[in-house]
């Protein structure tokens, strides 16, 4: 079932890049990049035309000056290379090249792009760009850059042949007509904002200006298409999903310092959506949940865009109440892609179809905004746990991805096919694995946030410094930093205490204990004049701890510092059939799950560790023994995250 591997196997990634890079010498960059410092081009090659009003305390540094080194998040990045390599951009293509006019005899794509899918294109013209560009400025991958290269190239073919106007799409015009009268039409919108999102994505991160171009004119097909519709109409119109329209538009405003693309951003201001957020009231209860949060991510960049506070009010009220009240101990939240009841009340909610991975990644490319306004180490401790619970693991080793991340106990974890799922959650999969390294370090004028404990390395050369980050995290409660620099650097360090670190944590420079008092949720400062091979070791004990559902105190779930821990049930009557290709597990084939009886609240009751095993645990006087491991280990197995827990009787 693995997807046909273009390279010798054998090789892993970084020893193909770099006998390529010997190959070709520097023929595999275009000339305007190799003249390009190393760091000189960051999360954006092109500076922003407009200058950013909304204030942002910390910037992420540009993927292009964080570097993953060997570990778990490698590994996944790795796989999703793999994966995204092993698409033929012919068969890609070929609905691009039909709708066009131009002929095509490749093999159609299944699943969301086969040809009748009416959300054709969203990954074979979006998704993959965007995945494309964001492995080349995390890991300079010119492999999938010059594959992306080469989709654009030919996606620019078909733009010239479809309308004069510039509009691009696997499927005809003839979708928005249907969308305009108000008959039957899935989502054109969602699949022109990945198209749109994925050229710019192209241009962002690897300097590619046919793909300005081609979203240039895409902007502009939209711009004679929305002309003569009217307020009421398009607030009718608005109702079907058009993902996240607004956030390309205000960065293709920001990029080019173009006004009536500003102007079309906001007539994508979704006035029903927005007003009860804007005016803090969470009506999100019977909405559908992955069709709304991307238009609060372009809130947010609306915001830093323009400086109206309303739309940061809109982001900030909205992360609060979905983190707050309509999110699990994983970081995910959704049931049967909805939010279906009031805040606060997830007891029933525990189905095959919660929670759907696209959310998990878009409530963290929000949480980013977010944290950049404000600073706040909470933000980035839900960042962490959604990323280790709901990210990590929701691809299998060929990179295939999951939809459904199901809590419903007893059931499993499915995957797409290589050729036949393409679904939202592949598009939004492909991303995320294509940009793990973009969230670990932050800074502000002066010094470093350290967020996340992945083993990386940090260049910041303004400052003449290099960080290296040296962890096994989370099989290792803490992590090592080394100082590489020329000469003395003062940059002051910012490490993030986790909101789970209860036990507190313990801080070594050069072997020297320093006083570390900072409080969980907090930073610890670390100032000092730095010198080449300072060492700074620091630990944090995880520890256990139970997570209730909200309205259901006996519904437990063990964590252990950020993961949610995962109750492994077998493998009894799961065929191959029921894993690949499903949206998510058939509740019809769930098992029972034993139930705990606890003795009191404290988990320690019904858990412990197995000695000698890293992150493993077990039940503990159960009638049934049962063994847990972190959620993003388990694959091809039963499973359960919560638990029916019942007070042992006196
Ligand atoms: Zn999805």
């Amino acid at each position: 079932m693995a997807p046909t591997m273009k390279r010798n196997s054998r090789m892993t990634r970084r020893q193909w890049l770099a006998a390529a890079a010997v190959g070709a010498g520097t023929a595999a960059f275009p000339r305007h990049l190799c003249a390009l410092s190393r760091f000189a081009f960051p999360g954006s090659v092109p500076q922003p035309t407009v200058r950013e009003v909304g204030s942002r305390k910390l910037e992420a540094f540009p993927m292009s000056q964080v570097r993953l080194n060997a570990g778990i998040f490698s590994d996944a990045m790795e796989t999703n290379h793999r994966y995204l390599a092993s698409l033929p951009n012919d068969r890609l293509l070929h609905m691009f090249r039909l709708t066009a006019g131009i002929p095509s005899s490749a093999e159609p794509l299944g699943g969301w792009e086969e040809p009748k899918c009416e959300l054709r294109g969203h990954f074979a013209g979006g998704h993959i760009l965007s995945a494309c560009a964001l492995h080349f400025a995390s890991d300079r991958d010119v492999e999938l850059k010059a594959k992306g290269d080469a989709l654009v190239a030919e996606l620019a073919r078909c733009q010239k042949a479809l309308d004069a106007k510039g509009y691009l799409s696997a499927y005809p015009t003839e979708f928005y007509d249907r969308l305009r009268e108000g008959k039957k039409v899935w989502a054109p919108f969602y699949t022109y904002h990945k198209i749109m999102a994925g050229h710019f994505d192209m241009y962002v991160h690897c300097g590619n200006e046919q793909a300005l171009a081609i979203a240039e004119k895409m902007a502009g097909w939209l711009e004679s298409y929305l002309k003569p519709i009217g307020d009421e109409q398009w607030a009718r119109m608005q109702m079907v999903e058009h993902g996240g329209m607004n956030e390309v538009l205000f960065n293709l405003y920001a990029a080019t310092g173009k006004e009536r693309y500003l102007a079309l951003a906001r007539r994508f201001d979704h006035k029903r959506f927005f007003d009860p957020l804007a005016e803090h009231r969470d009506a999100l209860t019977g909405l559908h949940a992955n069709t709304n949060i991307p238009k609060v991510i372009g809130a947010a960049r609306g915001f830093e865009i323009t400086g109206d506070t309303r739309y940061r009010e809109i982001a900030q009220y909205f992360w609060q109440e979905v983190v707050s009240q309509r999110t699990y101990c994983t970081g995910g939240t959704s049931n049967n892609e909805g939010w279906q009841t009031d805040p606060g009340k997830l007891a029933d909610q525990l189905g095959p179809s919660a929670e759907e991975c696209c959310c998990s990644y878009n409530m963290m490319k929000l949480t980013r905004y977010l944290y950049a306004w404000s600073g706040d180490a909470r933000a980035m401790d839900y960042y962490e746990r959604t990323l280790f619970n709901t990210r990590l693991g929701t691809q299998d080793s060929d990179g295939l991805k999951m939809y459904y991340l199901s809590l419903m106990p007893g059931l499993w974890k499915t995957y797409g096919t290589p050729y036949g799922a393409f679904w939202c959650c592949t598009g939004t999969g492909a991303e995320e694995f294509a940009k793990l390294g973009d969230s670990i370090y932050w800074h502000d004028a002066e010094g470093i946030y350290i967020n996340l404990f992945i083993s990386s390395r940090l260049d910041w050369p303004e400052k003449g410094i290099t960080l290296v980050q040296e962890t096994r995290f989370p099989e290792e409660e803490g992590t090592t930093l080394t100082v590489r620099t020329r000469g003395p650097a003062s940059a002051p360090l910012h490490l993030r205490v986790p909101d789970w670190a209860a036990r507190g944590l313990t801080v070594t420079i050069n072997g020297a204990e320093q006083n570390a008092s900072a409080a969980p949720g907090t930073y610890q400062p670390l100032n000092r004049t730095w010198k080449d091979g300072d060492k700074i070791h620091v630990r944090f004990p995880m520890s256990l701890r139970t997570a209730s559902i909200p309205d259901d105190p006996s519904l437990q779930a063990a964590m252990y510092g950020p993961l949610a821990l995962a109750g492994r049930l077998g493998s009894e009557g799961l065929t191959r059939e029921m894993i690949y290709g499903p949206l998510g597990p058939d509740a019809a084939h769930r098992i029972p799950v034993p139930p705990i009886t606890v003795s009191g609240d404290a988990v320690g009751n019904w858990i412990e560790p197995v000695k000698g095993e890293p992150l493993a645990f077990r039940t503990r006087g159960q009638a049934t023994d049962i063994r847990l491991i972190p959620l993003y280990r388990i694959s091809n197995e039963r499973y359960t995250v919560y638990w029916k827990t019942a007070l042992k009787s006196a």
